[in-house]
């Protein structure tokens, strides 16, 4: 068969921005569980245009919330061409009764135990509606994505190496969509992918790589052999405690920590149940990283239950302290299937359903102490703060160091998040 896997983005006339987003493995790894007597093809709409034909005999789409409507779109286009459409990924997880409107096929959750199997029924024209994973699947089940397809960019390229998060936090759809249950797959497996990888820079689209820190330390003693750069997501109880880890993280070649602060409110973050943050270790967290000579992005969540109009300065205050090279702001978004979705939907307070604004720049609830305006001005005002050209090149030097190279990359970087948010996360209306 042949078979045309995508990944829809919400505009389809794509900015200058919208290529610099995380990279993902998904559609390479649904390639590499995909039997190799069937062609496939991979289309990133953030990269490349979509090839709207008959020619192909299935079109995979995984989406994500902020742009399953565009998803709705192309799947349209393609039925309409008489061509069948499967939709998977975390929107198709968490909504697979709303999806199932749109496409032929839907594949609920992990997708290792069921795409094999929605191949062959296709091509036994029995394909089904639904296909839900009939079990948490194994860590050594867990697929090597397939490297040799679907490189968009020659910098950076993403890898799994672990599924899951134990943690629950109330707004997550990750968490709902891998589950609770940890799993790391076998060291050997990770490295031998990496080794498949050209781009210089590797970008580990875990939940978290410091739930099992054991587990690890051992990936990065044999990270350091492959002379690579790594970039991670972590959570502050172990950076802010494990000083051998993050040695090992800097032999290993991360250069940048990604760390999920989302508040410096210790009542936010446990009611969200944001177990692994203790805001007294913030400060740790960042500079035991630092001291290592990583960068660190802390990412902010506002709009929570017990965020004020004072908590937009208080916690730019706490950003300049933290000494945080780079921050991430998002208004808090209640992902349709997330608990956090589910209460505030019983409370009445969620006030719009076009999942095109649920991309972490609008306001799509009613906040608990601020009106709308007040959040959304407050974090636009905040984050062009933060990125005041003062302030980007003084983070540039921060640490410093002389090599112009390394100044020039800071600055740009924070000039370019600087001209996303006014731009296009937090435009004035
Ligand atoms: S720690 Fe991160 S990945 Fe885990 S549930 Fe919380 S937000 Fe999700």
């Amino acid at each position: 068969m042949n078979i045309l896997l995508i990944m829809p983005h919400s505009n389809p006339k794509r900015s200058f921005f919208s290529k610099f987003q995380y990279p993902s493995s998904t559609l390479q790894q649904i390639a590499a569980l995909t039997p190799s007597k069937h062609s496939v093809t991979l289309i990133d709409e953030r990269y490349k245009d979509i090839p709207f034909s008959s020619e192909y005999d299935l079109v995979g789409i995984s989406a994500l919330t902020y742009n399953v409507n565009r998803g709705y779109e192309i799947a349209k286009k393609y039925k309409d061409l008489g061509v069948a459409v499967v939709f998977g990924g975390y929107h198709a997880s968490l909504m697979p009764d709303e999806v199932k409107n749109h496409a032929d096929s839907v594949v609920v959750g992990e997708a290792e135990l069921t795409w094999p199997q929605l191949l062959i029924d296709f091509e036994n024209a029995e394909m089904k509606k639904i296909y839900t994973s009939p079990r948490v699947v194994k860590s050594e089940e867990i697929i090597s994505a397939r490297h040799d397809i679907g490189v968009f960019t020659p910098f950076s390229q993403a890898i799994q190496a672990t599924r899951g998060c134990p943690v629950g936090c109330e707004w997550c759809a990750m968490n709902r969509v891998e589950g609770k249950k940890f799993r790391a797959r076998p060291i050997n497996e990770v490295i031998e992918e990496m080794k498949s990888i050209d781009a210089k820079t590797i970008f580990f689209a875990d939940a978290s790589i410091t739930i099992n820190p054991k587990y690890t330390k051992e990936l990065f003693k044999e990270m350091k052999k492959l002379n690579k750069k790594f970039e991670c997501f972590g959570n502050i109880n172990v950076v802010a405690k494990d000083e051998e880890f993050l040695q090992l993280a800097k032999d290993a070649g991360v250069t940048k920590w990604y760390l999920g602060i989302e508040s410096i409110s210790q009542e936010n973050i446990n009611q969200a149940g944001k177990s692994t943050n203790k805001v007294s270790d913030y400060k740790k967290a960042v500079q035991n990283i630092k001291k290592d000579g990583m960068d660190v992005t802390g990412f902010f969540i506002f709009g929570l239950d017990g965020d004020t109009p004072a908590t937009f300065d208080s916690t730019l205050e706490a950003m300049n302290h933290l000494g945080l090279d780079e921050a991430s702001f998002s208004i808090l978004t209640p992902y349709p299937g997330t608990p956090l979705f589910t209460r505030m939907e019983k409370e009445g307070r969620i006030t719009n359903y076009n999942w095109n604004d649920y991309d972490e720049g609008k306001v799509n609830y009613t906040p608990k102490h601020m009106t709308k305006d007040e959040l959304l001005e407050g974090i636009r005002r905040i984050s062009l703060e933060f990125y005041s050209v003062n302030n980007c090149l003084r983070r540039s030097v921060h640490d410093g160091t002389m090599n112009p190279i390394k100044i020039l990359t800071r600055f740009i970087a924070n000039m370019s998040i600087r001209s996303f948010y006014i731009n296009e996360k937090f435009p004035k209306s």
